[in-house]
């Protein structure tokens, strides 16, 4: 008898419990049972019949739970900001502003404004439709799959959550499993501020989790995450024609004319490139200096950075990294700067990293820089900074232009003129003047990324809009039996002719228009 091989599965089984590490020790902190790929259906069962009741409440009815909400998150403040600093290795300064603050401002936000802007809206009407009335209505998309990563695991996952429910959509949360823990308390906030059953619901689990409900066929997906997943996740949606909003990676520059505030600048370099370990879609990942403070500049830099302390206390400024396989991207990308000429200014060398109990990596600025270095073109999403001189204005915008991302950017000078001027030219999706990051925590400004960074935006007006489909009425009041472009068109074209031409030519008369549009009408009735 031939011998029978039989291959094995190339799919691993999802492993049914999520482990919450402390990357700041090393330590499990608890067990979170995942997700498994048979509870989708009824997932996607339940969020249907969970949003049909939800949508029948009025906005303001829905805005009750918000407010429910934000006042359980206010009571318990100390609590969320230790999960979440002990699920991420952030200092809890950095989770509580940078992480319950803006969830806290955003619900604040949608009580005072989610109405007004899913409200229905009225719109203009051409002449040519006399008597008619136009409004727009925003009708709840269904269920909203919202997919989120591991860096601010708590305000990437609840702002956009809270924007879909405002319109009267059930989410499902898929909370990134390196932050299982963040998941859980989102999971368990809901709860306890009373959204009625299914609304919300979390699934808990890694890559074979997010695939699955994305093949689900979710009314609308809300990524954000790495440019690969994102592809990913664009390649299934568009088989399955579901929209998407696409929030990916960035290598922000951070431009620094010799007329700025150099203190201001120096010190808004070190905390946008290292807070949060540089763990931030929109950190400082380049630094263009112009030449004629840069080793000046880099001497302040250096002070700077040396002042800062590394740690889990309450007193410390940078963290842990959070995830190891970021580490590693990291180490990558600084063997390649160190083995082809970049000079280490602050820092350790990857050999000299020890994140065995803990995943701390000393803040690295990085001079000497070149082209064809990685640190200089992929996303690093760690504590290095590179900084490099340059020699012009145009050659600044060249240069922080030349990557695949456009997602944040920043312009130091005191010259405003010169600044907006420069931030114009910038192919970015948001940027700052003499600050930085600062744009992306105004709920009243849109956020998204261009080139690689994404498709579409977030926050702002649009942000509650996306999760709605836009519904387009004109209404007549019935009482006349035809419409002038009705049939019959018999004897209509020579007066239409002259109607267009009194509409759209240089000489409009409304006596004129009026009267074509009743003869027209009459034509429709001989
Ligand atoms: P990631 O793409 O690895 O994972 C993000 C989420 O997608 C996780 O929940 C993960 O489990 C899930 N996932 C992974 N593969 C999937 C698949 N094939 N189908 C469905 N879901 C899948 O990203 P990450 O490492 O968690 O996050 C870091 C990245 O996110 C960085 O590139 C960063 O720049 C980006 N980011 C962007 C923004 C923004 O607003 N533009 C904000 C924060 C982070």
């Amino acid at each position: 008898m031939p011998e029978v091989k039989t291959r094995p599965s190339a799919k691993k089984a999802a492993p049914s419990k999520l482990k919450a590490i402390n990357p700041a020790t090393g330590k499990l902190i608890r067990e979170i049972q995942a997700f498994s790929a048979d509870q989708t259906a009824e997932t996607f069962e339940n969020a249907r019949k969970a949003q049909s009741e939800w949508d029948s409440l009025s906005i303001s009815e829905r805005l009750v739970y918000f407010k429910k909400l934000r006042h359980l998150m206010s009571t318990k403040l100390q609590q969320i900001v230790q999960i979440v600093a002990s699920d991420t290795g952030k200092p809890k300064t950095e989770v509580l502003t940078a992480e319950v603050m803006p969830v806290l401002d955003a619900i604040a936000h949608f009580e005072k404004h989610a109405e007004k802007v899913l409200s229905r809206k009225a719109a203009g009407t051409p002449m040519l439709f006399w008597g008619k009335k136009s409004y727009i209505e925003y009708m709840a998309r269904g269920a909203v799959l919202i997919i989120s990563p591991w860096n601010y695991p708590l305000q990437l996952a609840m702002i956009p959550m809270l924007s879909a429910l405002a319109g009267g959509n059930a989410v499902i949360l898929k909370p990134s499993e390196i932050t299982p823990l963040t998941g859980l308390l989102i999971e368990i906030l809901f709860k306890e501020a009373g959204f009625p059953n299914n609304v919300v619901q979390a699934a808990h689990g890694g890559k074979d989790v997010g695939e699955v409900l994305t093949k689900g066929k979710p009314d609308y997906i809300f990524f954000t995450g790495s440019v690969k997943t994102g592809k990913a996740i664009q390649a299934q949606a568009a088989k399955d024609l579901i929209p998407a909003t696409l929030e990916l990676g960035g290598k922000d520059p951070m431009i620094v004319f010799k007329d700025a505030n150099i203190d201001r600048a120096v010190n808004g370099a070190v905390w946008g490139a290292f807070t949060n370990s540089g763990q931030v879609c929109m950190s400082v990942e380049r630094l263009y200096v112009e030449r004629p403070v840069y080793h000046a500049f880099i001497a302040k830099l250096r002070d700077a950075v040396q002042a800062l302390k590394q740690g889990h206390g309450d007193h410390d400024d940078i963290g842990s990294m959070t995830s190891p396989a970021q580490v590693d991207i990291v180490k990558e990308q600084m063997e390649d700067a160190l083995q082809k000429g970049a000079k280490m200014v602050t820092g350790e060398a990857p050999e000299y990293w020890n994140t065995e109990e803990g995943l701390y990596i000393k803040p690295i600025i990085l001079a000497d820089v070149s082209a064809e270095m990685k640190i200089l073109s992929e996303e690093t999403f760690g504590p290095v900074l590179p900084v490099i001189p340059f020699d012009s204005e145009e050659e600044a915008v060249r240069e922080a232009n030349s990557t695949d991302y456009g997602l944040n950017a920043s312009v130091w000078t005191k010259d405003m003129d010169k600044a907006e001027r420069v931030v114009s030219r910038l192919v970015t999706g948001n940027a700052a003047i003499n600050d930085v990051m600062v744009n992306v925590v105004n709920p009243e400004l849109p956020f998204g990324g261009v080139k690689n960074s994404g498709i579409g935006s977030y926050h702002g007006e649009g942000g509650l809009r996306i999760f709605c489909h836009e519904k387009a009425v004109m209404a007549d009041s019935g009482k006349k039996n035809y419409e002038i472009q009705w049939y019959p068109y018999k004897g209509k074209m020579p007066l239409f002719v002259k109607l267009f031409q009194n509409i759209y030519g240089s000489k409009q008369n409304v006596a004129d228009m009026a009267k074509l549009y009743t003869d027209i009408l009459k034509k429709s009735k001989s």
